[in-house]
C-alpha cells in the first residue's frame, strides 16, 4: 500500500513543480509538458482566451496539449510495461533481503556453540503501576512510533520529494517581472514553510493512521493490550510522536531556509524570527490538526475510512465560508490571519492569533478525552461495546478535563466574541453586501444635491502609534461654487470614526444622523448663496480596541503607520460606496449600474475623480507621533518639536493641491539626495539600504526628464516613504510618495537581464506629479489614460534611456502577458483606452504598450510636444 501513496506524492510534486514553473512566463512552456495531468498544458492554451472564448470554444488536442499527452502517454506506457514485466505471482514474506541474511548468520553463529546447560536467574521484579511508570511506557511507545515513523524510508522518501520541492520554491522567492527579491527570511519562510505545508499536512494525515494502527497491523495488539498500561498512555504516546515528526519537519526548513539564504549570498539570518514562525505560529497550527486527525482515526476504527474522512475535513474547511461559516468561532484551528512585516513584526496580528489559538486548544483538550475514551483496546470493536467502554471510562479525571476544557472553550470563545463582535463590528460577507444595498437605497436621492466644495484644510493630528489610535482636529472652508443657494448639508464620516466635534460656523440643525452608514444631514438657518463659504470644525478618532475576526484595520500599527484622506469627513453622497458587482446586485434586487459616467456625460465632469467634494484645496497640518518616529505629510517642514513627550512636525504646502493627502509615521532613516534645487528624501526602514541608489537615481533621472518634455516641476522636493507590505502599491501625494516594502525595496537586480522595477516604479511616482497632480481628469470613462496611461508612457521613456531598448523587451513582454490575462478575468466588458472604466490591465499594461507603439508610429518628440502642450493648456 506505501508505495502507493509514495506514487501519489511524486505525481504531486510534478504536479506543483510544474505550477510553480507556470509564474514566470520565460519558463510556461517547460512547465506545460512537465505536468503529468496536463493541467498546466490546459491552462497555458487557454490563458489568453476572453471569457467569451472560454464559455464557447474547445481545447484542442494539438500543438502544446498533443506534446504533452504524448510525452506522459509514453511514460505511463514505458512504466506498464515495466511493472508487467518484473511482476512474479510469487511473494516475499519479509521486509528485506538483509533480514534474512542476518537471521540466517545467527543461526549458524547458534548451529555452531554446542549446546550447554546455563543456570538463569530470575531477575527480581518490583512493580509498579504508578505515575512514573506510566510515563516511561508513554516515552517508550513514543520513541518506538516515531522511530517508526521517521526511520521508515517512505516517509524519506515524501521529504526527498518535499526537499526538491523547497530547493525548486526557493529559486522563486518573491518574482516580480521575472526579477527575484533578495532572501530575506520572512520572505523565505513565506515561501518554503508556504509550500511545504502541504507535504507536512500530507505527513500528518497519512501517518495519523499509521500510529494509531500500528499494533494492529502486525497483529500484536492482543500483547500490548494485555500489559498493565493506563489508557491514555497510547494516545499520549501517539500524539507525542506525531508532534515530534512535525518539530523535525520544521527543523528541515529551517535548515533549508538557512541553507537557501546562504546560497543566494545572503547573510542576515534572522534566527529567532524562524523559530517564531516555525516552532510558533505554524507548530501551533498543526499540533491543534494532530489532534483532530487522530480524533477521527480512533472514532472511524478503519484506516482507510479515517484518511477519507480527514481529507473531507480540508475540503470542508476550505470552502467553509461559502457555506456561511465565516465567523472564526466556527472553523477549528483558524485564526485571524498574520502577515510579518520587516517594518512592524508580526504587528497587530499576534494577539489575535494567540487568543484564537488558545480557544481552539480548548476544543483538542475535549478532542483527546474523547479520543482517550474511545481507544480501541481489546477485540471487541463494536460500536455498542465502544459506547459502554467509553461510559465505563468515564471517570473522575476524565470528567476534570472536560469541565476545564468546557470552561475554557466558554471564556476564551465568550472573550473572543466580546472583541470581535462587540468591541469590534462584525460582518458576514451577506450582511456586508446588504448594508451596502441598504446605503443606496436610502441616500441615492441625495446624489445630485448640490454641496459645498472644500477649499482649505487644516489639520491637526495626533498619531498614537502603541495604542494604534488617531485624533484628528481640522479645519475645513467650504465654498458654494454653484449657481442655487445650499440649504442642507451632506456631511460623511466614516463609520469606524468616533464623532466628538462637529461645528459649522453658521447657525445649523444636525436633522439626520446615520452612524451605521456615517450619514448626517444638516439644515442651515439661512442658505448659503452662490459664491458664500462657511466653515467646519471637527474633532475626530480613530480607537482600535481589542481585536477582529479578520485583522483588516492595519493603517495605524505600531511602526508603519499610514492613513489617507479617505479617512476624513467629507461631503455628498460618494457612488463609490455602492455594491458594484453585478451579480450581488442583482441578489439585493438592486438596478444594473454603470461601472463610470459615460465619456459623452457632462455632468461627471464636475468632478475629477480623486473627491467629489474638492477641487483644489489649500493645506496645511501639524502631525504628533512617538518620539522615536518621524511623522509626514504633504507640503513643507515649517517646524519640528517635542512637547510633553510627543514629536510634533508642522507641514504646509504652498500650491494648491487635489484633496488627496496621506500621514505616515514610522521609526524612519533618512538617505538624502538633490536634483537642481529639489532636495530628494527616502524614508526608508533600516536594513532596506539595497535598492536607495536605484530609486534616487529614479527620481533623478524622471524629473530631468519630465520637467524637459513635459513642464516645471511644481514642488521643491520629492519625498518616498516606505510603509509596511499590509499592502503591495506605490502611489503619489504631492511631493509625498507613499510607497510599500513589498514592491521594490528588497528587489534584487542581479543581471544585465532583470527588469529594474524600482526604477520603473519610482518613475512611474514621479510623472504622477505631472500626470495627476497638475492635470487630472472629470470622474469619468477614460480619465485614468490622463494619470496611469500617461505615467506608465512617461516612465517607459525614463526606462528606456537608462536601459536601452532591448531591456524594454523583456519589460513590455511582462506588460502584454498582464495585460492578456487581466482581460481574461474581465467580468464585464473590455473597452478601448479611451473609454476604459479604470480597469487595471487595460489603464497600466496595454496603455503602456499602446503609448510606447504610438511613440513608435510619431516619434518621442512630436509626442512629448503634443503632451507639454496639453498640459500648459490645462
Ligand atoms: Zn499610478
Amino acid at each position: 500500500m506505501l508505495p502507493n501513496y509514495v506514487g501519489a506524492v511524486v505525481l504531486l510534486v510534478g504536479y506543483l513543480l510544474a505550477g510553480n514553473l507556470m509564474q514566470d512566463i520565460e519558463n510556461e512552456r517547460a512547465a506545460a509538458l512537465l505536468d503529468p495531468f496536463g493541467m498546466n498544458a490546459v491552462s497555458l492554451v487557454t490563458k489568453y482566451w476572453t471569457p467569451v472564448e472560454r464559455n464557447v470554444a474547445l481545447v484542442g488536442l494539438d500543438g502544446l496539449m498533443l506534446q504533452n499527452r504524448l510525452i506522459w502517454m509514453a511514460i505511463g506506457l514505458f512504466v506498464l510495461l515495466a511493472a508487467s514485466y518484473r511482476f512474479r505471482f510469487s511473494h516475499v514474506a519479509s521486509e528485506g533481503r538483509r533480514w534474512r541474511r542476518r537471521a540466517a548468520a545467527a543461526a549458524a553463529v547458534e548451529a555452531e556453540q554446542p549446546a550447554r546447560s546455563v543456570r538463569l536467574r530470575i531477575p527480581r521484579v518490583s512493580r509498579s503501576y504508578g505515575m512514573t511508570a506510566s510515563l516511561l511506557q508513554v516515552v517508550t511507545l513514543a520513541r518506538q512510533s516515531l522511530r517508526e515513523v521517521v526511520g521508515n524510508r517512505y516517509f524519506v522518501a515524501i521529504l526527498g520529494a518535499g526537499l526538491a520541492f523547497l530547493v525548486f520554491s526557493a529559486d522563486q522567492v518573491g518574482k516580480l517581472y521575472g526579477t527575484t527579491t533578495y532572501p530575506v527570511t520572512y520572505q523565505v519562510l513565506e515561501v518554503l514553510g508556504g509550500t511545504f505545508a502541504l507535504f507536512v499536512l500530507i505527513i500528518i494525515t497519512f501517518y495519523a493512521g499509521e500510529v494509531v494502527w500500528r499494533e494492529r497491523d502486525v497483529r500484536i495488539q492482543q500483547v500490548q493490550d494485555a500489559t498493565p498500561m493506563r489508557g491514555w498512555v497510547p494516545f499520549a504516546a501517539k500524539f507525542i510522536a506525531l508532534s515530534l515528526t512535525v518539530a523535525l519537519l520544521q527543523g528541515v526548513v529551517l535548515v533549508a531556509g538557512v541553507l537557501t539564504q546562504a546560497v543566494k549570498g545572503y547573510s542576515n539570518f534572522e534566527i529567532p524570527l524562524y523559530l517564531q514562525t516555525l516552532f510558533g505560529f505554524y507548530f501551533l497550527d498543526y499540533l491543534l490538526l494532530v489532534v483532530f486527525v487522530l480524533l477521527v482515526h480512533v472514532l472511524a476504527n478503519h484506516k482507510y475510512m479515517g484518511h477519507l474522512i480527514v481529507v473531507l475535513y480540508y475540503v470542508v474547511m476550505a470552502f467553509s465560508s461559502q457555506l456561511g461559516l465565516e465567523h472564526n468561532l466556527y472553523q477549528y484551528g483558524s485564526d485571524a490571519g498574520t502577515t510579518y512585516s520587516d517594518m512592524n513584526g508580526f504587528g497587530p496580528f499576534a494577539t489575535p492569533f494567540f487568543w484564537f489559538k488558545a480557544y481552539w486548544a480548548a476544543w483538542a483538550i475535549v478532542f483527546a478525552v474523547i479520543s482517550n475514551l474511545f481507544w480501541v483496546r481489546g477485540e471487541e470493536a463494536g460500536a455498542g461495546w465502544r459506547m459502554r467502554m467509553a461510559r465505563l471510562r468515564f471517570g473522575r479525571p476524565q470528567l476534570t478535563a472536560a469541565l476545564v476544557a468546557t470552561v475554557l472553550i466558554l471564556g476564551l470563545g465568550g472573550f473572543v466574541f466580546y472583541n470581535t463582535n462587540v468591541l469590534n463590528e462584525y460582518r458576514t460577507s451577506r450582511d456586508a453586501q446588504r448594508h451596502a444595498a441598504e446605503y443606496e437605497r436610502l441616500y441615492k436621492q441625495y446624489e445630485i444635491a448640490l454641496q459645498p466644495r472644500i477649499t482649505a484644510v487644516s489639520l491637526h493630528v495626533d498619531i498614537f502609534p502603541e495604542r494604534r489610535d488617531v485624533a484628528v482636529r481640522g479645519t475645513y472652508r467650504l465654498v458654494n461654487r454653484g449657481e442655487a443657494p445650499i440649504d442642507s448639508l451632506h456631511l460623511r464620516v466614516p463609520h469606524r470614526a468616533e464623532i466628538a466635534q462637529m461645528a459649522f460656523s453658521r447657525a445649523a440643525e444636525s436633522v439626520h444622523a446615520d452612524e451605521d452608514h456615517g450619514y448626517y444631514i444638516y439644515r442651515l438657518d439661512s442658505a448659503l448663496a452662490p459664491g458664500d463659504s462657511l466653515s467646519l470644525d471637527f474633532n475626530i478618532a480613530y480607537v482600535t480596541r481589542g481585536f477582529e475576526n479578520r485583522v483588516t484595520s492595519t493603517q495605524i500599527v505600531e511602526n508603519g503607520t499610514f492613513l489617507n484622506s479617505g479617512m476624513m469627513p467629507s461631503f455628498g453622497y460618494d457612488p463609490g460606496a455602492e455594491l458594484s458587482d453585478e451579480e450581488s446586485r442583482r441578489k439585493q434586487r438592486l438596478e444594473p449600474r454603470e461601472r463610470m459616467a459615460r465619456l459623452e456625460d457632462d455632468a461627471a465632469r464636475r468632478n475629477n475623480y480623486i473627491s467629489r467634494d474638492a477641487d483644489w484645496i489649500e493645506f496645511e497640518a501639524t502631525v504628533s507621533t512617538s518620539p522615536d518616529q518621524i511623522a509626514i505629510a504633504p507640503g513643507y517642514l515649517q517646524r519640528e518639536w517635542t512637547e510633553e513627550g510627543r514629536r510634533y512636525f508642522h507641514y504646509a504646502m504652498d500650491t494648491p493641491i487635489l484633496n488627496f493627502y496621506a500621514f505616515l509615521s514610522a521609526r524612519y532613516a533618512i538617505h538624502r539626495d538633490s536634483w537642481n534645487d529639489v532636495a530628494i528624501e527616502i524614508f526608508y526602514h533600516p536594513g532596506h539600504e539595497y535598492n536607495l541608489v536605484r530609486m534616487t537615481e529614479a527620481v533623478k533621472k524622471s524629473l530631468d526628464y519630465y520637467t524637459r518634455e513635459f513642464g516645471p516641476y511644481q514642488h521643491r522636493q520629492v519625498r518616498i516613504l516606505e510603509f509596511p507590505r499590509y499592502a503591495s502599491f506605490a502611489q503619489a501625494f504631492p511631493n509625498t510618495i507613499p510607497y510599500s516594502e513589498a514592491i521594490g525595496f528588497i528587489a534584487r537586480i542581479a543581471s544585465d537581464e532583470d527588469v529594474d522595477y524600482p526604477f520603473y516604479v519610482t518613475a512611474h511616482e514621479v510623472a504622477h506629479q505631472w500626470w495627476a497632480h497638475q492635470v487630472i481628469g472629470g470622474n469619468m470613462q477614460g480619465v485614468t489614460v490622463l494619470s496611469e496611461t500617461l505615467s506608465q508612457y512617461a516612465a517607459l521613456m525614463v526606462m528606456e534611456k537608462e536601459y536601452g531598448e532591448t531591456r524594454m523587451k523583456k519589460f513590455l513582454k511582462y506588460e502584454l502577458d498582464r495585460y492578456l490575462t487581466g482581460r481574461a478575468f474581465e467580468r464585464r466588458r473590455e473597452l478601448p483606452l479611451l473609454r476604459n472604466e479604470g480597469q487595471g490591465y487595460i489603464h497600466y499594461q496595454k496603455g503602456a504598450l499602446v503609448m510606447y507603439a504610438l511613440r513608435d508610429y510619431i516619434g518621442e518628440e512630436p509626442l512629448n510636444r503634443a503632451l507639454s502642450a496639453f498640459l500648459a493648456d490645462n
